[in-house]
């Protein structure tokens, strides 16, 4: 059966005929998943792209590693959900995390993302009996109430509350404070009229869902020093940069421990996972713990196949320059793209940070969210459209990030510097 008449098919069951709002992609028509393997996917009606969307950056690996596949089989064949007690396999990985990262004393395993950030905002809350949460203009935690704003939000609805669903209380959105993000003096102000109030401050130490916004040590440092003063709990958002950055995530590059992190995407590969850790007497209050008055709980949470796949990625990850390759190739993209964007005589600012890749249509820098505003959405998508032409797949989407993995090939970044130049040439035309 074609991707047209499965793609219709799909739309009269599936909502939208997908199951994630961020998998339709306008104008990009129907598509239909076959397979994936390595860098690359088909669709139903065979044709191959290059992947650098990535799922939007589990795989760093590649899709379908052959030793992450053969550890997922494996534990299929010993045990699947028991539902009491613990594995061998979660206690290894338990501790595989407390010796990586700085911030986790201890871990608990979630089943995605925005499971593992609820849990710390609840967490903060029960810690600190306050009400207040403070995100940052641009940063993505996931699907729930208290996050679910001020992600891409439109030039006139910066500076104020911009949920990003319907459906959710307004005293939810009032519980939470939204900031621009790498403003030091924002965070000093919001902490000197709200401290005693602050539970919790939640951010991506790299802003990875508007590209890339690097974050300025002194930013950091005072989300530290404001936090610890005012006794509120620092949440490093890192399910997109724990792993893939760093195997001690962003705190082991920049020195700052927060008190709680979160994890998600690269450390399983692709297998759906979450995790949250951070300081022991914090992490001792959930209910996993006897008498822990912070609930927590989750039927699938420390899935042997999902805890496979984290070891064996893991295990990769140590064994193989997997690091030294990815960051390899996603600096001779960004230079490169930069050079094919310069002869062609266009504004462009390509940033991002070892494996991650994004090609804004602007003048540079970029340091808040308001900068980015200044990048041309219509260059930036009408480019993207155009590279599918050449078998190369970044998400269509103003402001998404792309991503290499350790199966992406020197000629494959050849490919897309080739292709880069004609697509760009022919949207400017
Ligand atoms: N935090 C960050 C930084 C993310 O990028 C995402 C997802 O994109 C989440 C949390 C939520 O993770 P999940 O989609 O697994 O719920």
């Amino acid at each position: 059966m074609n991707q047209r008449v499965l793609s219709e098919r799909a739309r009269r069951v599936i909502p939208g005929g997908v199951n994630s709002g961020q998998r339709n992609v306008p104008g990009l028509g129907d598509l239909v998943i076959a397979q994936a393997s390595g860098a690359r996917f088909r669709d139903r009606d065979g044709r191959e792209y290059v992947d650098y969307h990535a799922a939007f950056g589990p795989p760093l690996l590649g899709h379908n590693d052959p030793d992450v596949s053969a550890a997922v089989a494996e534990a299929g064949r010993t045990v699947d959900l028991c539902g009491v007690g613990v594995t061998e396999d979660e206690v290894e990985l338990a501790e595989a995390l407390t010796e990586l990262v700085p911030s986790v004393e201890q871990v608990l395993l979630t089943s995605t993302g925005s499971e593992a950030t609820f849990h710390a905002l609840r967490v903060a809350r029960a810690a600190t009996g306050r009400r207040l949460v403070v995100k940052f203009q641009g940063c993505y935690h996931g699907w729930h109430d208290a996050v679910s704003l001020n992600v891409i939000s439109a030039p006139d609805r910066v500076g104020g509350k911009d949920p990003i669903s319907a459906g959710i209380l307004p005293e939810v959105l009032d519980a939470t404070l939204v900031l621009p993000f790498n403003s030091a003096d924002a965070v000093r102000q919001a902490f000197a009229e709200h401290g005693a109030d602050i539970a919790a401050v939640i951010v991506e130490p790299v802003p990875h869902n508007v590209g890339c916004l690097l974050p300025e040590q002194e930013f950091l440092r005072t989300l530290r020093e404001e936090c610890t003063r005012a006794g509120s709990v620092l949440v490093f958002d890192e399910v997109i940069t724990g792993f893939r950055h760093h195997l001690g995530g962003w705190q082991a590059i920049s020195g700052i421990t927060p008190d709680l992190t979160t994890l998600g995407k690269a450390i399983a590969n692709g297998y759906p996972v979450g995790a949250l850790g951070g300081r022991a007497d914090l992490m001792d209050l959930f209910s996993s713990r006897p008498g822990g008055p912070a609930f927590f709980a989750g039927t699938y949470n420390g899935h042997p196949a999902v805890v496979a796949a984290a070891l064996a990625t893991l295990r990769k990850l140590r064994s193989e320059p997997v690091h030294e390759h990815v960051f390899r190739l996603g600096e001779r993209i960004r230079t490169g793209l930069a050079e094919v964007f310069s002869s062609l005589g266009v504004a462009s600012l390509v940033t991002g940070y070892g494996s991650v890749f994004v090609e804004y249509f602007m003048d540079g820098p970029a340091r808040t969210y308001d900068d980015l505003l200044r990048n041309d959405a219509s260059m930036f998508i009408g480019y993207r459209r155009r590279l599918l032409d050449h078998g190369i797949f970044e998400l269509p989407l103003n402001l998404k990030r792309s991503h290499v993995s350790y199966a992406h090939t020197d000629a494959d970044v050849d490919h897309l510097l080739e292709a880069a130049a004609l697509a760009a040439g022919a949207q400017l035309a």
